[in-house]
C-alpha cells in the first residue's frame, strides 16, 4: 500500500486551511492506515469538507460518503434567493469533484447505524463497513414546540431553513402577495442554525418589498430577546427600509405557542394573534434524526462530543459534526461546520496512523447581507481547553464597526460574496 509518511501529513495539513496549519503531530509512531474505511453521513458543510480532507491527508483510505441527494443546495445565499438577488442553481453544487478524487459518492440515506457492528444499513438496502464513521446530518425540527405545527404543511408554510424546494415555495409566495401585504418571520429559541439567519432574510425580503411592493411589511415575531449583530441590523434595517421592519422581542410578544396553518395566523403566548400574507414560521431544531436513532444525542437533543476529535462521547469510534454536535462556543454555520470537518478528518487520520493530535484550532465568519450592498459580520477564533471545550479566543475577530461608512459596508457585501465563492469551493469544489 503507497500510504503517506508522517511528514507528508503535517505537508497537507499545513496546506489544508486556516485551520489545519495550526495542526501538527507532536509525537508518531507511524503505522499505514492500511486502507482503513471511512464511511461520511451527510454531504453538507461538514461532512462534504471532511470527506474531501480525508481523502487529502491520507489518499490510500478508502471513503464513502452516503447523501441523497444528487446536488447540495446552500442555506447561505438561500435568503437572496429569497430576495430575487440569486437563483436557485447558483446555490446548487455537485459532488463531481469528490467523486473525481476517488471518494465513493452514494446517492441514498443512511437508514440505520450499528455501533457495535460498525455498520451503516442504507435506504437503498445496501450495508456498509466502517472503521470510522462520521456523522453530519445537520438539523431536524421539533414540530411538537408549537401547537399545530407540522411537517405535513411545509407547502402552505415553509420554515426554508434547509435549501431546496421550500426555498422556492417561499420564494413564490413573496412574488404571489398582494403589496400592502405583511410577511412574517418568526425566528426559534436559541440554540439554532446559523443565529444571523433569520435577519438576513427580513433584510433581503424587505429588500424585494421595497422595490416591488413598498407598501408592505416584515414582522419579526422573535422567540428570543436579543440576537445576532442587533445593532448593526438594526441601524441597517432603518437607514435601508425606514420602518419597514419590525421586531418584536420574545418578552414582549414575540413567542409563538400556536398556529393556525390555514388561517396563516400565529397566536403568542399572551394569545394575540398575528396574521399575514406570508408567514415563514422557523421551528425550534434538534440534530438530525439519524443521530437520535443511532443513539448519539444526549437530553439537549444534540450530540456531545469530545470537543478536540469530534468522537461522539456515547460512541467513540463515530464522530459528530455541524450543526447536529455540541461544539462549544461555535455557532451552529457552515463555516464551522467546514472548519469542523477538517479537524475531524486530522483526528481520524492522526489516530488511523496512531500519531498523537495536538491542540487544533477552529475559525468562523458569519457575513450578513443587509442590503445588496451593505455586508456585516462576526468572526472569531476557537481553541480548544480540556477543562472547557471549544472557547473563543479573546480578542478574536469581532463584529463589524457600528459607525462604518457606506464604502466599508459596500467592501463588507463584496467579501459576503467572494466568502461564499470560497466556502463552497473549498467543500464541493
Ligand atoms: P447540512 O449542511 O445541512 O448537511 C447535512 C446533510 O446531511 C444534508 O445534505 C442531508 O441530506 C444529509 N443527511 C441527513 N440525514 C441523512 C441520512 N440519514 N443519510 C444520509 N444523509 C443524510 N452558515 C454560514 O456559515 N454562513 C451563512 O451565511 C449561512 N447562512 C445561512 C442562511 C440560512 C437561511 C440558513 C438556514 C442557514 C445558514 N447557514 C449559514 C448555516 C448552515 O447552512 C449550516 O450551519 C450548515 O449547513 C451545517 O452543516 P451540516 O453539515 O451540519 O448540515
Amino acid at each position: 500500500m503507497n500510504s503517506i509518511n508522517r511528514r507528508q501529513f503535517i505537508q497537507l495539513l499545513g496546506g489544508g486551511s486556516v485551520l489545519a496549519s495550526s495542526i501538527g503531530l507532536v509525537a508518531c509512531s507511524k503505522q499505514p492506515s492500511a486502507s482503513a474505511r471511512v464511511v461520511i453521513v451527510g454531504g453538507g458543510f461538514g461532512g462534504a469538507t471532511c470527506a474531501k480532507y480525508l481523502q487529502r491527508f491520507d489518499p490510500d483510505l478508502d471513503i464513502t460518503l452516503v447523501e441523497p441527494k444528487q446536488k447540495f443546495v446552500t442555506c447561505p445565499f438561500s435568503n437572496l434567493v429569497l430576495g430575487g438577488m440569486r437563483e436557485m442553481n447558483s446555490i446548487s453544487h455537485s459532488y463531481d469533484a469528490h467523486t473525481k478524487r476517488g471518494i465513493k459518492v452514494l446517492h441514498t440515506s443512511a437508514r440505520e447505524i450499528d455501533p457495535a457492528g460498525k455498520k451503516v444499513h442504507l435506504a437503498n438496502g445496501k450495508t456498509l463497513e466502517y472503521d470510522r464513521l462520521v456523522v453530519s446530518p445537520g438539523i431536524d425540527f421539533r414540530w411538537e414546540d408549537v401547537e399545530g405545527m407540522s411537517s405535513d404543511d411545509v407547502e402552505k408554510l415553509p420554515h426554508a431553513w434547509n435549501g431546496g424546494p421550500q426555498t422556492v415555495t417561499l420564494r413564490n409566495q413573496l412574488t404571489a402577495m398582494p403589496d400592502g401585504g405583511t410577511v412574517i418571520i418568526a425566528p426559534p429559541a436559541n440554540p439554532f442554525r446559523c443565529p444571523p439567519g433569520p435577519y438576513e432574510r427580513a433584510s433581503m425580503v424587505a429588500n424585494y418589498l421595497k422595490q416591488n411592493k413598498p407598501r408592505s411589511k416584515v414582522l419579526i415575531l422573535d422567540a428570543k430577546t436579543k440576537f445576532s449583530k442587533q445593532p448593526l441590523f438594526m441601524q441597517g434595517w432603518e437607514q435601508l427600509y425606514g420602518d419597514m421592519i419590525e421586531w418584536v422581542s420574545g418578552d414582549a410578544g414575540g413567542r409563538i405557542s400556536r398556529v393556525d396553518i390555514a388561517g396563516k395566523t400565529l397566536y403568542n403566548e399572551l394569545g394575540e394573534a398575528h396574521a399575514g400574507s406570508v408567514v415563514n414560521l422557523i421551528p425550534p431544531q434538534k440534530a438530525g434524526k439519524i443521530a437520535h436513532d443511532a443513539g448519539l444525542v444526549d437530553s439537549s437533543g444534540w450530540c456531545p462530543v469530545d470537543q478536540r476529535t469530534f468522537a461522539s462521547t456515547q460512541h467513540p469510534d463515530i464522530h459528530v459534526i455541524g450543526d447536529a454536535s455540541l461544539a462549544g462556543a461555535m455557532p451552529k454555520s457552515g463555516f464551522a461546520a467546514n472548519s469542523q470537518g477538517k479537524v475531524c478528518a486530522a483526528a481520524i487520520v492522526s489516530a488511523l496512523h496512531n500519531t498523537t493530535m495536538p491542540e487544533p484550532s477552529y475559525v468562523n465568519t458569519c457575513y450578513s447581507l443587509v442590503g445588496p450592498d451593505y455586508g456585516i459580520s462576526v468572526a472569531a477564533v476557537y481553541r480548544y481547553a480540556e477543562d472547557q471545550g471549544i472557547y473563543k479566543v479573546d480578542g478574536s475577530g469581532g463584529v463589524s464597526p457600528a459607525d462604518a461608512d457606506a464604502e466599508f459596508r459596500q467592501k463588507e457585501a463584496r467579501y459576503t460574496r467572494g466568502w461564499y465563492a470560497s466556502i463552497t469551493s473549498d467543500t464541493w469544489g
